[in-house]
């Protein structure tokens, strides 16, 4: 007579599971592994943005290389500046932003200025027009100025020799004018960080091909494609990949060839159909997880060749709470930049949220403000690890701690603001 048992190995549906790894650790395993791109080249400042630095920038020049005016006015000296009544001093020409007034300035004489004008020689003040009366080529001031008033003096953004970014900086349009105002046209950044992707399922159809029964347009490849899309990333899109072990093993070995970073969808589960996990421990280093979290358990990384590899779950959303708690903490790293974790912070919650103690969840929420405009969350509806609308309607992931039964409304709960990859 057939015996039947049943299959004791994890399902999604258990809460808690002794075998888990919890989240902090798998983040602190995959960080140890992935090293910083260290090859660099030279680009011109124009196609900076967001690259990351991989000189320190220092000052050649100061900047401003002449004290000049904050305000349009008068340059005057402030000897000339009277203790009580009014003074009348001579206009004796001009100081334009880029057009300086070429004389000395003495005792008695004053120059109109305009903001970003040369203070000329023997003016060390500047008395802004509101303050000053004028009648033909005499001007009347009182006594509210003082010494110094409205200058800009020299080297007062930065001085010579100032080291004024660090490498490893991820560059910004403030850091980009920063390096223009020396006059740096072309710098030294880290090479793009390659990552390459692909993803598995019989049942994956691209976006123009008929669906017969069972399939499914590949939404994956679209999700990921637009969060790793960034100037210091260079994106390998390999395409969607038949469950199968030998092509699986073929493009895998590709794609560690090609990429510092290897990224798959679907595959990692327990499925029976789940070649990936059969032609990862063929070919690479790799380890499968069970993360102590909803949505996303099932979670594979290690080195395949010389390239890190995540083998992300394939539900849509799954995929993508990963990508925000395991990959895009490496990419930072990988990128030679400073680790950045999602900020969180706790609000108010409008909802009642259910959940069964033993993992952490990342609940889809809804950041919006009350009517006495403090900051409140409510989730989304339906949390199903294949409901992407629940990801496109929220704002937030609403993180419920392990040990968390759920949440009654008006109870305050931890939430976590969707951002990209910078
Ligand atoms: P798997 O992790 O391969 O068992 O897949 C889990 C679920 O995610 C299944 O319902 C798949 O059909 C679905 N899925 C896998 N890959 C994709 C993809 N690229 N786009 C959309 N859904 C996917
Ligand atoms: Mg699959």
């Amino acid at each position: 007579m057939t015996e039947f048992t049943f299959d004791t190995g994890p399902s999604c549906d258990d809460d808690s599971d002794p075998s888990s790894l919890q989240i902090d650790s798998a983040q602190e395993k995959i960080l140890s592994e992935i090293t910083a791109v260290s090859e660099t080249e030279s680009i011109i400042l124009a196609d900076s943005l967001h690259r990351v630095l991989a000189e320190d920038i220092i000052a050649d020049i100061n900047v401003p290389m002449a004290a000049n005016s904050a305000m349009d006015g008068y340059a005057i000296c402030s000897s000339d500046i009277p203790t009580d009544e009014l003074r009348e001093l001579k206009l004796i020409g001009t100081s334009w932003a880029g057009r300086p007034f070429a004389n000395t300035v003495n005792a008695g004489e004053c120059v109109r200025i305009m903001t970003g004008g040369i203070l000329p020689e023997g003016t060390d003040t500047i008395v802004m027009q509101e303050h000053v009366q004028v009648k033909d080529d005499i001007i009347l001031i009182d006594s509210r100025a003082v010494k110094g008033d409205h200058v800009r003096p020299v080297g007062e953004d930065f001085c010579k020799g100032d080291t004024i970014i660090k490498a490893n900086t991820q560059l910004t349009a403030a850091h980009i004018g920063l390096m223009a105002s020396l006059g740096k046209g072309s710098i030294s950044v880290y090479r793009r960080l390659k990552v390459a992707y692909f993803l598995t399922g019989d049942e994956l159809r691209s976006i123009g091909e008929v669906l017969e029964p069972g399939q499914i347009y590949d939404s994956n490849s679209y999700t990921l494609s637009a969060m790793l899309d960034h100037p210091a990333i260079e994106v390998y899109d390999l395409g969607i990949v038949r469950d199968d072990k030998q092509v699986t093993l073929e493009i895998l070995e590709n794609a560690s060839k090609l990429a510092d970073i290897v990224i798959t969808t679907g595959g990692v589960s327990v499925g029976e159909a789940d070649y990936v996990k059969d032609a990862l421990e063929a070919l690479g280093d790799v380890s499968f997880w069970k993360v102590a979290m909803k949505p996303g358990r099932p979670l594979a990384f290690g080195k395949v060749g010389k390239a890190a590899f995540f083998g992300l779950p394939g539900n849509p959303v799954s995929a993508m709470v990963t990508f925000y708690q395991f990959v895009l903490p490496a990419l930072h790293k990988a990128m030679g930049i400073e680790l950045v974790l999602p900020p969180t912070f706790r609000v108010t919650c409008l909802s009642m949220l259910k959940k069964r103690p033993g993992r952490v969840e990342y609940q889809r929420g809804i950041l919006t403000r009350d009517q006495r405009g403090e900051i409140v969350v409510s989730n989304t509806g339906e949390q199903g690890s294949g409901i992407l609308s629940s990801m496109a309607r929220a704002n937030c992931f609403i993180i419920l701690p392990l040990e968390s039964d759920g949440v009654i409304a008006g109870e305050t709960v931890e939430v976590q603001p969707f951002y990209g990859v910078m």
